[in-house]
């Protein structure tokens, strides 16, 4: 896989050095017939600029074969020129080291026309790329000359070498940032600016004019395209000067070398008609180049701030539509208490507009009951902290009081002090109705768990429960605890006789004869189990509990319940009474058995009275 991904990759390398090779080669060409028309001073070196673009932003490790090509370009476009084989040998190998250090030179730091953009690197690429490697390109090929030709005299390899140094400066200056330009991705948008057509038809102006003037010789006119200039370089930046700055350079090139215009016109001699091209485009760069930064860095600014005020305006318009169409209500308060803001929503919850709610003289109209807890939020904010959430009655506009919930939360300024808070308003009615229905169900339920379904007072299981932590209150508060066992005399005989339904009635009647004479709160009237009723008094000494025993049997018979098998004809009951007067030390059960043996003790003898557990079972009550 990455070998096949290592192959395509080289093949595209290959390809690139054949398309760069074939372009110096062409340009080298060009070039050398330019210089040789203008008697052999060059005007402007293209192909080490060209090649310079070209290499860049491809791996440093690379760099030796971009050289080489260049080498090998120049080499053969000398020897097809006709030039002496040492000449083409000694320029090719100039061009090649030239191409060397400005590539190095630059490497990271002004390969991209991205990076082009920041002053450093502009002025990285001018110092190292424009001055110092064409200076050090020319000087090698002097001293090279001068070494390998014998009858090279000294002025003439000076000459060579200003010659060389000049040519290459101007092409470095105008052609790599045209070329990293054109290599840009974003190249179509920064050629068109922000004004699309109109910047392609000020560039042909631009350059139609600077044509005009450099294509006669009658007025000397080359100060007129300057305006024309600096509204391109406004307008277009820096991709658009460097392209009208290449455009102005190669039209005074060729005009000038065919003897046509200012440049040519006058009598100069070759090395001053090339010394004039060059001073021409370096003013056209120097009027140029810092307006077209400049303009750009304006462009980028002005850029960030729209998008800027564009997020502002999108953040802003999120936030009101969250505050203003939550079924929430939001607010602001100041930390004087002031209230800054209200969303509209609060209107469909209350009853009340934003504007009523944040005038100065509101009162909210809290329950009285919810005040202290609405106070207690308040403190809790001024002590700097979130207060939990509160829940309180808030009187609606129509009347009703509604439950509302409100969560608080704190906002601190940049130094950390508390500036306002931030209130969630929730109405809750709906649901705290529904829970507090929830909780009566609840309530009305465990009531009906421990309710007996026959006689409507407590069962089993609630007198369970209640004499479990009965004695368990008494072991702590060290009081007695009585017990009373009651259990309907022959009932048997009374079902047999008249019915079963007879006998629930009778045990209905029976449980409301002697609930009703129990009327402390914490005594617990229970249905023990068939016709057997128990009684818990709390903080009942044996005594109390046996007059309280004997005054439910005499309700009984005073209800006067026909019972014809019953000695006396009327229903009967025969109650055990148990009390343990230490105030620990027993169980329910021990409690149940002793009371359950005084009332065996009753129908023993006799019925239809009350009996005192035997001592036997007191001291085991007791016990
Ligand atoms: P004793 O005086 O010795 O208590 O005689 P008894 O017949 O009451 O004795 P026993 O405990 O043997 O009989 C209890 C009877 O109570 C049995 C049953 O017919 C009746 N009974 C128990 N629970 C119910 C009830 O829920 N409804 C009705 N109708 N009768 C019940
Ligand atoms: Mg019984
Ligand atoms: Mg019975």
């Amino acid at each position: 896989m990455s070998a096949a991904l290592g192959r395509a990759d080289a093949r595209r390398f290959a390809g690139r050095l054949l398309i760069c090779l074939i372009t110096t080669l062409m340009f080298d060409y060009l070039c050398t017939w330019l210089a040789r028309a203008n008697s052999g001073v060059a005007l402007l070196w293209l192909p080490d600029a060209l090649l310079l673009g070209l290499q860049m932003g491809d791996d440093a490790r690379r760099r030796r074969y971009y050289v080489a090509v260049r080498i090998g370009a120049g080499f053969v476009a000398h020897v097809l020129y006709g030039d002496a084989l040492t000449l083409s040998f000694v320029l090719a190998m100039g061009g090649g080291l030239q191409l060397g250090l400005a590539a190095t030179w630059l490497d990271g730091r002004a390969d991209s026309w991205r990076r082009l953009a920041e002053p450093a690197a502009l002025r990285r690429l001018l110092i190292h790329g424009v001055i110092l490697s064409p200076l050090i390109g020319g000087a090698a090929i002097a001293v090279m000359l001068l070494i390998l030709i014998p009858d090279m005299h000294l002025r003439s390899a000076l000459a060579l070498w200003r010659n060389w140094a000049l040519a290459s400066a101007t092409g470095v200056a105008i052609v790599t940032p045209l070329v990293l330009a054109l290599r840009d991705a974003e190249w179509q948008e920064r050629i068109l600016g922000d004004g699309g057509r109109a910047n392609i038809a000020i560039q042909a102006g631009a350059i139609a004019m600077i044509a005009a003037v450099l294509s006669q010789a009658s007025y000397p006119l080359l100060f007129l395209p300057v305006p024309m200039m600096l509204l391109v370089a406004t307008r277009t930046g820096l991709f658009g000067a460097a392209l009208m700055i290449s455009a102005a350079g190669a039209l005074a090139g060729l005009f000038t070398v065919l003897g046509i215009g200012p440049l040519a016109a006058g009598g100069f001699s070759p090395l001053e008609r090339a010394l004039l091209v060059q001073a021409f485009v370096a003013t056209a760069m120097a009027i140029t180049i810092p307006i077209a930064i400049v303009a750009a860095a304006r462009r980028r600014a002005d850029h960030a701030l729209l998008e800027n005020s564009t997020r502002l305006a999108r953040s802003e318009y999120l936030f009101r539509l969250l505050a203003e169409h939550s079924s929430d209500a939001v607010m602001r308060t100041g930390i004087d208490g002031r209230r800054r803001y209200i969303s509209p929503s609060i209107f469909r919850i209350a009853g009340y507009t934003p504007a009523e709610m944040t005038a100065p003289d509101w009162v909210d109209p809290v329950h009285p009951d919810d005040l202290p807890a609405v106070r207690r939020s308040r403190e809790i904010l001024a002590m700097g902290e979130n207060p939990p959430p509160n829940l309180f009655r808030y009187l609606h506009r129509d009347g009703a009081y509604l439950w509302f919930e409100s969560r608080i939360t704190l906002v601190r300024g940049p130094s950390g002090a508390p500036e306002e808070f931030i209130s969630n308003i929730r109405d809750i009615t709906a649901q705290k109705l529904a829970e507090d229905a929830l909780a009566s169900a609840n309530a009305s339920l465990l009531e009906l768990s421990e309710t007996d379904g026959l006689t409507g007072i407590a069962n089993r299981r609630r007198f369970d429960a209640g004499l479990f932590a009965e004695l368990h209150r008494a072991a702590r508060a060290g009081t007695p605890t009585a017990l009373l066992m009651l259990d309907a005399d022959h009932f048997k005989a009374y079902n047999d006789r008249l019915g079963h339904q007879a006998g629930d009635e009778c045990l209905r009647v029976l449980a409301q004869t002697i609930a009703t004479p129990v009327r402390n709160p914490t005594d617990l009237v229970a249905r023990y189990g068939g016709e057997e009723f128990a009684i818990i008094l709390p903080d009942t000494s044996i005594v109390a509990a046996g007059m309280i025993a004997e005054r439910l049997r005499l309700a009984v018979l005073a209800r006067a319940i026909p019972h014809p098998d019953n000695p006396g004809g009327l229903v009967t009951v025969s109650i055990g009474v148990a009390c343990h007067n230490r105030g620990n030390g027993t169980t329910p059960a021990r409690l149940i058995e002793a009371a359950d043996a005084a009332l065996y003790a009753a129908k023993r003898a006799g019925r239809n009275r009350v009996a005192g557990a035997p001592p036997d079972h007191l001291a085991l009550a007791a016990d």
